[in-house]
C-alpha cells in the first residue's frame, strides 16, 4: 500500500491483515480509509477508545453458501455465492450483488467496506453490505441465468428483507436478473415485498432514473467538481472505460452536457471514435446483442478497436473509470497527467490503484473518489426504497433533479470536510472522514453491538 499510517491506526491495519488473510482488495479499501482518518482520532479520542475503527472493519454477518444449478444440456453446476452485512448503524444493509468469475470473499468485503461510507455520504437511511458469486453470466441462455438466480434466492432470501438487508444490481446482474431474483422471492416469501430488492423494472416497483442513477452522478460530480474550478465539461475530451450500465450513462450525460465522448472499452478491448461515440451502437451491441465491443469498428467508419489495448493512453481533459476495480495504475496515471488530464472520477468501485491516486494528487488533478462519484446509483436505490414504501412513482425530471441535488450535497460535503481537516480540493480525505464520522456517532449512540 502507499501511504503510512497513524501509529494508533497502524495495528489496527495489522489485525485486519492477520483476520482477513489473502484478502489482498478488501485490504487495499480498508488502507485507503484508514490512512486518512489520523485527524479524526485527534478530533474525536472517544472513537479510539470505543473500538469504533475495529468494529467497523468487521462485518456484522457474512454469509457463504453453495448455488447448484443445471444448464440447457442438463449437466449440474455448482457456484459459491455470498452476502456480506457489513454495518447497519443508519439503516438497513444495501449493496449490489456481483456475478463475475473473479468473486470471492476478499472482493466482496472491499465493495461492502466502502458501500459503509459511501451510502452514509448520500445522506439517506442505509447501511452497507453487498454480495454476489463467481457465476459467469457470459455465453448463458436466459434459462440458464433464471434458474441460477432462483437457486441462489432459495438460500438468499431468508438472510434479506426491507428492514433488513436490500441487495441490488453491479457487475453482471441488471434488471433481468433482478427481475428473476425478486421473483423467486416473491414466490418463496408469498408477499410483493417491493423494498426489498432496488433496480426493479418499472412496471413492478422500480424507479425512473435508477438504471441511469450511477453514470449520471458520476457526471454530475465531475462537473461539480469542474465548477469548483471555474471551469465545465462542454467541449471536453472524455474517455470512459467499460461499456456496461456506469459507463454507457455517463457517456449520455457527458454527452448532454455538451462533452466529446472518445473512448470506451469492455474486458477484450478499447474503441477509439474521434467523431463522439455514437451511443445507440453501443447500446445496441452491448445491452441488446450481449456481444464484443469490437463490433462498434466494424460497423462505423473512422473507428478504431484496439485488441488489450490501454484507454488511458488517449490524450484526454477527463478520464471516467467504470468497468472494475484496479482498472487504472500508477504507470496510466501518469500518462493521463502527461497528456494533460485536468480530471478524473471513479465511476467504478476503487478502480485507481493506490500509486494512480498518489500521482493525481500531486499533479494537483481533481480527483473523485468512488464512494462519492458513484453514490448516485445507492443514492437513487434510496430513492426506489422511498417510492416503495409510500406506493408512489415519481416523475423522470423529479427523480434526476433529486439525485442531482444529492451529488451536489455529497460535493459540498468532502469540498468542506477536507477544508476542515486541512487537505483542501482531497476529495478521497473528504469522503472518508465525512461518512466515517456519521456512521461512527451513530454506532457510539447505539452502544457496544
Ligand atoms: P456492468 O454493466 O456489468 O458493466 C461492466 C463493464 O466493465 C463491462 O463493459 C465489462 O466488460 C467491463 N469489465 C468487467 N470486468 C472487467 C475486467 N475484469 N476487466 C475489464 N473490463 C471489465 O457493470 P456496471 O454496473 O456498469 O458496474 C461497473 C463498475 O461500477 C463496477 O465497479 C461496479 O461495482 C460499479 N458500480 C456500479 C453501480 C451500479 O449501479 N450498477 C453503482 C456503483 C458502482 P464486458 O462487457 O466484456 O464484460
Amino acid at each position: 500500500m502507499n501511504g503510512s499510517l497513524d501509529e494508533k491506526l497502524e495495528p489496527i491495519y495489522q489485525e485486519v491483515l492477520h483476520r482477513n488473510a489473502g484478502e489482498t482488495e478488501f485490504h487495499q479499501s480498508v488502507h485507503g480509509v484508514l490512512e486518512t482518518l489520523g485527524p479524526v482520532l485527534v478530533k474525536y479520542p472517544e472513537f479510539a477508545e470505543l473500538k469504533i475503527i475495529q468494529r467497523i472493519c468487521e462485518p456484522e454477518r457474512q454469509i457463504i453458501f453453495r448455488v447448484p444449478w443445471q444448464d440447457d444440456k442438463g449437466e449440474l453446476h455448482i457456484n459459491r455465492a455470498f452476502r456480506v452485512q457489513f454495518n447497519s448503524a443508519l439503516g438497513p444493509y444495501k449493496g449490489g450483488m456481483r456475478f463475475h468469475p473473479s468473486v470471492y470473499l476478499g472482493i466482496i468485503k472491499f465493495l461492502g467496506f466502502s458501500q459503509v461510507f459511501k451510502n452514509a455520504l448520500t445522506g439517506l437511511p442505509i447501511g452497507g453490505g453487498k454480495g454476489g458469486s463467481d457465476f459467469d453470466p457470459k455465453g448463458r441462455s436466459d434459462s440458464e441465468i433464471m434458474r441460477f438466480c432462483q437457486s441462489l434466492m432459495t438460500e438468499m432470501y431468508r438472510h434479506i428483507g426491507e428492514y433488513t438487508d436490500v441487495p441490488a444490481g453491479d457487475i453482471g446482474v441488471g434488471q433481468r436478473e433482478v427481475g428473476y431474483l425478486f421473483g423467486q422471492y416473491k414466490r418463496l416469501t408469498n408477499r410483493f415485498e417491493a423494498g426489498v430488492f432496488t433496480g426493479k423494472g418499472l412496471d413492478w416497483g422500480g424507479s425512473r432514473a435508477r438504471t441511469e442513477a450511477t453514470g449520471y452522478g458520476a457526471i454530475f460530480f465531475t462537473q461539480e467538481m469542474l465548477k469548483a474550478r471555474n471551469d465545465s465539461l462542454e467541449g471536453k475530451r472524455v474517455i470512459i472505460s467499460g461499456a456496461g450500465n456506469v459507463a454507457i450513462h455517463a457517456t449520455e450525460k457527458a454527452q448532454q452536457l455538451g462533452a466529446r465522448v472518445i473512448a470506451c472499452s469492455d474486458s477484450r478491448g478499447v474503441i477509439l471514435d474521434e467523431d463522439g461515440l455514437d451511443l445507440d451502437l453501443v447500446r445496441q451491441i452491448k445491452e441488446r446483442e450481449r456481444g464484443p465491443i469490437s463490433a462498434y469498428a466494424e460497423r462505423k467508419k473512422g473507428a478504431k478497436y484496439s485488441e488489450n489495448g490501454s484507454i488511458w493512453e488517449i490524450p484526454c481533459d477527463v478520464a471516467l473509470p467504470c468497468a472494475t476495480q484496479n482498472e487504472l495504475t500508477g504507470k496510466d496515471a501518469k500518462v493521463l497527467v502527461e497528456n494533460g488530464c485536468i480530471a478524473v472520477a471513479e465511476g467504478a468501485n476503487m478502480p485507481v490503484t493506490p500509486e494512480g491516486i498518489q500521482t493525481f494528487r500531486e499533479a494537483g488533478i481533481a480527483f473523485g473518489p468512488g464512494k462519492a462519484a458513484n453514490a448516485g446509483g445507492v443514492a437513487t436505490s434510496a430513492l426506489e426504497m422511498q417510492q416503495n414504501a409510500s406506493r408512489d412513482s415519481w416523475t423522470f425530471e423529479y427523480t434526476e433533479a433529486r439525485l442531482q441535488e444529492i451529488m451536489a450535497n455529497i460535493h459540498r460535503t468532502c469540498h468542506e470536510t477536507a477544508e476542515e481537516y486541512g487537505a483542501p480540493g482531497n476529495y478521497t480525505v473528504g469522503a472518508n472522514i465525512a461518512g466515517f464520522v456519521k456512521v461512527a456517532r451513530a454506532m457510539e449512540a447505539m452502544g457496544h453491538i
